[in-house]
């Protein structure tokens, strides 16, 4: 969905709704026991939580990827059904080579609307707009295979973005991005106005592109409320292993001692 097809009355409808989703991989003690959440239209959610908590598995149920023990997934007020695809959502994988396999940058990129029957010339121009947007134009000619590791996160996420989705899911996109990469990447995610569910370790961008934190720790959401106050919250954020961000902790102004 675009900036311009988001209208003020879409923020209010309820885009993801997790309902009492529980899971546990087969032999396996559960992941996930309770997880209720609900996102709004135009919301950014950081996701946070400790190696293993969950993250990567709760993605992979809104998906429907895996198949839920108990509970629900609704994608603007669909159930998820485990299998099959939902031109709704849209996911940013951890390894960006698990999502490019064409044999040039473009022709990823432009995959997914000529898979949809869009005209080759509507297509690569949408590709066009996308990679600009994310900065990838001069390498649309290039192997993907040949890229740096930030180029193809970059690459990928135009890959899923071209579709429009209205959710998008996006699993530690600023991994292995150098510094230039990383502000690029903020300043785009800062700029979409799609919904978002984004899991990192990097609470500092997290702070710069989602207005909404949301902390998964032993198989519930153990916190949910606006980033710079659940971050800002040294005691919370100690009990379940993190530390305060930097940007957070007042610092003493030396002119001023
Ligand atoms: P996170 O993304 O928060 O690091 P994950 O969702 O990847 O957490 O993993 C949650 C738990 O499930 C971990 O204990 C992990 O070892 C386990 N796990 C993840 N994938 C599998 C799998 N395919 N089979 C069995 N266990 C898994």
């Amino acid at each position: 969905m675009s900036a311009e097809q988001l209208s003020g009355g879409d923020r209010m409808i309820t885009h993801v709704r997790v309902n009492g989703l529980r899971f546990s991989y087969p032999g396996q003690e559960s992941v996930l026991e309770g997880v209720d959440l609900e996102v709004l239209g135009g919301e950014k959610i950081g996701l946070i939580g400790p190696n293993g908590s969950g993250k990567t598995t709760l993605f992979m149920l809104l998906a429907g990827v895996l198949t839920p023990d108990a509970g629900s997934v609704d994608i603007l007020g669909s159930s998820v059904t485990p299998g099959r695809f939902n031109p709704d959502l849209g996911f940013v994988f951890q390894n960006p080579d698990d999502q490019l396999f064409c044999p040039t940058v473009m022709e990823d990129v432009e995959f997914g609307l000529l898979n949809r029957g869009f005209s080759a010339g509507e297509s690569r121009s949408m590709a066009e707009t996308y990679l600009g947007r994310t900065g990838m134009l001069h390498l649309s000619q290039r192997p993907p295979h040949d890229l740096s590791g930030g180029e193809k996160r970059m690459v990928s996420i135009a890959g899923v973005m071209i579709m429009e989705p209205a959710v998008v899911i996006l699993d530690e996109p600023e991994s292995s991005l150098d510094g230039r990469s990383r502000r690029m990447l903020i300043e785009f995610l800062k700029r979409t106005d799609e919904t978002m569910m984004i899991a990192s370790h990097d609470l500092e961008f997290l702070l710069e592109v989602c207005g909404r934190t949301v902390m998964l720790d032993g198989g519930t959401i153990s916190a949910d409320g606006p980033s710079r106050e659940i971050m800002g919250d040294r005691e919370l954020m100690e009990a379940h292993g993190f530390e305060k961000p930097h940007s957070l902790v007042p610092h003493a102004d030396p002119h001023h001692q």
